[in-house]
C-alpha cells in the first residue's frame, strides 16, 4: 500500500500504521539548541509524546504554543517543534506512535522531514489491521490573520499553499499537492529563516541550534547556504510540509480542499481546532 492512493478518490482506505520496531533519533533542538534524543515505540493507542512520564497525546487541544513552532504540552510539561516529525507520520501514513523525549523538543536533524522519514522506513511499518476513518469535510472551515489565511472546504483531499515575501529569493510561491510523492516532493524541504529576523529569534530564546546545516537562510536576493536550494521553490514546499504535520493533529487524512495564503502555524493549528470542534459537535 502506498499513501499515493489513499487521497484519490472519494472513499480512500487507509489502514492504522504503526512502526514495526522501536528506533532512536538523536539531533540538535532548532530552538534551545541542546542535544535531544527521542525514542519512538510501536503502539495501538494513537500518536501519543512522552515527556518526564507525562503521555501528552497528539490531539488539538493539546498544542499550547504556535510561535515559529508546533509545541504540545499538558498538566504544565511541554513538547516542542513536533511538526516535522508529525510531517513524516502524515506522509508514511503513521497513525500510532508512542514519541519519548528526553529533551524539550524534537530534534531538527536537518531542518525538513526527510531524516525522520528515513529512519522509520529503515525500522519498517506495521499494518493494525484496522481502518482510520478519515476526517470528511462537509463546511468550510477558515482562521485568518491580518491577511494570511488557511481555509479548508468539501473535496477530495489537496493542498494549495502560496507565500509571498519582499525577499527576491522567495518572493511569491505557489504549489499544490494532491497527497502523490510526499516523500519525494515534500519531505526534503527544509525549514527556513531570514537572516534580518535571526537576531530578534535568538533575543527571544528562538533558533538558539539554528544554522546553515538545518535551515535554509535568506538575505534579501541571496540564499546564505553554499549548496543552495534543493528545490527552486524549496520554501513553499516546505510550507506545505509543516500545513501537513499540523493537520496530522487531527490522527487521520483530511477529506477536504486545504488552502493557505500566507500562513503560519498559529493559522494551522486554529484550523485544525475548529475542524476538531465541529466533528466533535457532529458525534
Ligand atoms: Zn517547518
Amino acid at each position: 500500500m502506498t499513501i499515493s492512493c489513499l487521497f484519490h478518490n472519494l472513499v480512500p482506505v487507509m489502514k492504522r500504521m504503526t512502526i514495526a520496531q522501536a528506533l532512536t533519533i538523536r539531533g540538535t533542538g532548532l530552538h534551545r539548541g541542546g542535544d535531544e534524543e527521542i525514542g519512538l515505540y510501536p503502539s495501538e493507542n494513537g500518536i501519543v509524546f512522552i515527556k518526564d512520564g507525562q503521555p501528552i497525546p497528539a490531539i488539538p487541544e493539546n498544542v499550547v504554543d504556535t510561535q515559529l513552532n508546533t509545541s504540545i504540552g499538558l498538566n504544565g510539561v511541554k513538547i516542542s517543534t513536533i511538526e516535522h516529525l508529525m510531517s513524516a507520520f502524515y506522509g508514511l501514513g503513521i497513525t500510532d506512535c508512542t514519541v519519548e523525549v528526553k529533551g524539550d523538543e524534537i530534534p531538527v536533524m536537518d531542518g525538513s522531514a526527510l531524516p525522520f522519514v528515513t529512519h522509520i522506513q529503515q525500522a519498517g511499518l506495521e499494518d493494525l489491521g484496522r481502518e482510520v476513518t478519515p476526517v470528511v469535510i462537509t463546511g468550510t472551515v477558515r482562521a485568518e490573520l491580518g491577511g494570511s489565511w488557511v481555509e479548508v472546504s468539501p473535496g477530495s483531499f489537496s493542498v494549495s499553499y502560496e507565500i509571498e515575501f519582499a525577499e527576491q529569493a522567495i518572493g511569491l510561491q505557489r504549489m499544490s499537492f494532491d497527497g502523490d510523492g510526499y516523500i519525494r516532493e515534500i519531505a526534503p524541504a527544509r525549514t527556513f529563516g531570514l537572516l534580518k529576523d535571526v537576531e530578534t529569534m535568538r533575543s527571544m530564546g528562538l533558533a538558539l541550534g539554528g544554522g546553515l546545516h538545518n535551515a535554509v537562510v535568506v538575505d534579501g536576493k541571496d540564499v546564505l547556504n553554499p549548496e543552495g536550494l534543493r528545490f527552486a521553490d524549496e520554501f513553499v514546499r516546505h510550507k506545505i510540509l509543516d500545513i501537513l504535520g499540523d493537520l496530522w493533529i487531527l490522527g487521520a487524512p483530511v477529506m477536504g480542499r486545504v488552502r493557505a495564503f500566507k500562513a503560519n502555524h498559529r493559522l494551522h493549528i486554529e484550523c485544525a481546532k475548529k475542524i476538531h470542534k465541529l466533528l466533535g459537535s457532529l458525534r
